[in-house]
């Protein structure tokens, strides 16, 4: 954004900007930035591409790793309530899970994934450099929809669904994607690896995201940009997502739609766990004291 004019162009260039001078001052593995080129390459939903890339990132805050940023308290498997919540056991081993693989389109079975001592990281990454699309493809739908449930079950309660189920959702949300002309439906979500930023916003606490939205604009001919960013409890950015809407009224309502536009997101990239800020006074006082009086109604995407 320049002068308060947003600019997804201008946006990129920021983003991959910081990208370049990450890798020049990182020691990235060169077999990892391979996994990452063909994970962004691939054609599927993508919120699903998303998950993989936090989950290559170890940035999946299974309770293993909440222990180790310091949350206090002991990490059993929000499945089985037996073992310790490691994204190894989660995915792969616990019992709920090897059903839901087993019942998956993929007939997936533990010798699949290989001897006892394979770790899910590895396999995906495998899946990834070495399987066809339409198996990538339903592979990330079923982490997706595991992850999903997880959090369902961790943060509402939910008792644990039949794994069947589960796996026929995985493969429905893939039928559907490959049915729709889904790429021109896609939000644009730009592919961020993990930088450390000047932040001036609060960190929220481990285990949890801060979403940030802002609006800019109009342009001379009325269009908005909208747009989105979570972090989690480092500072590290983990998800964005911006787009463009015309004709809002005012940019208060603008403000209201970037907040709704930036819930929608986190909703749809499981990040339940979320506290959301928006810098319009006006925009959060609207929903707290109904200060605002317009009539306008809409939908932003
Ligand atoms: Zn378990």
């Amino acid at each position: 954004m320049k002068n308060g004019q947003f600019s997804v162009k201008a946006a990129y260039k920021f983003l991959k900007g910081r990208d370049d001078h990450l890798q020049s001052n990182t020691s990235i593995n060169n077999q990892d930035v391979q996994v990452w080129n063909k994970l962004w390459k691939i054609k599927t939903i993508p919120r699903h591409t998303h998950l993989a890339w936090r989950m290559l990132h170890n940035r999946l805050p299974v309770k293993e790793c909440l222990v180790k940023r310091g949350v206090d308290f002991i990490p059993l498997c929000s499945f089985c309530d037996q073992h310790r919540e490691t994204l190894d056991h989660l995915f792969m081993y616990c019992e709920w899970s090897r059903s839901y693989w087993f019942c998956s389109q993929l007939g997936i079975s533990h010798q699949n994934f290989g001897s006892d001592s394979c770790n899910f990281i590895p396999w995906l990454e495998k899946v990834l450099m070495h399987e066809d699309a339409e198996t990538t493809r339903l592979v990330l739908s079923l982490c997706y929809v595991l992850w999903n449930v997880r959090n369902k079950r961790c943060f509402e309660g939910l008792e644990l669904p039949d794994p069947v189920t589960c796996a026929n959702q995985a493969n429905k949300n893939v039928i559907i994607f490959n049915q729709s002309n889904a790429l021109n439906l896609q939000q644009q979500i730009l592919p961020i690896p993990s930088p450390q930023s000047n932040i001036r916003w609060t960190l929220p606490p481990a285990g949890w995201y801060e979403l940030n939205v802002d609006a800019a604009g109009p342009t001379p001919d009325g269009v908005w940009g909208l747009a989105a960013v979570i972090r989690d409890a480092d500072g590290v950015i983990a998800a964005a997502s911006c787009c463009q809407k015309q004709l809002f009224p005012n940019s208060d309502i603008a403000e209201l739609m970037a907040l709704k536009h930036g819930l929608k997101f986190a909703r749809d990239m499981i990040f339940l766990n979320l506290i959301a800020e928006a810098d319009s006074l006006n925009a959060i006082e609207s929903i707290t004291v109904k200060k605002i009086n317009s009539p306008y109604r809409g939908h932003c995407c």
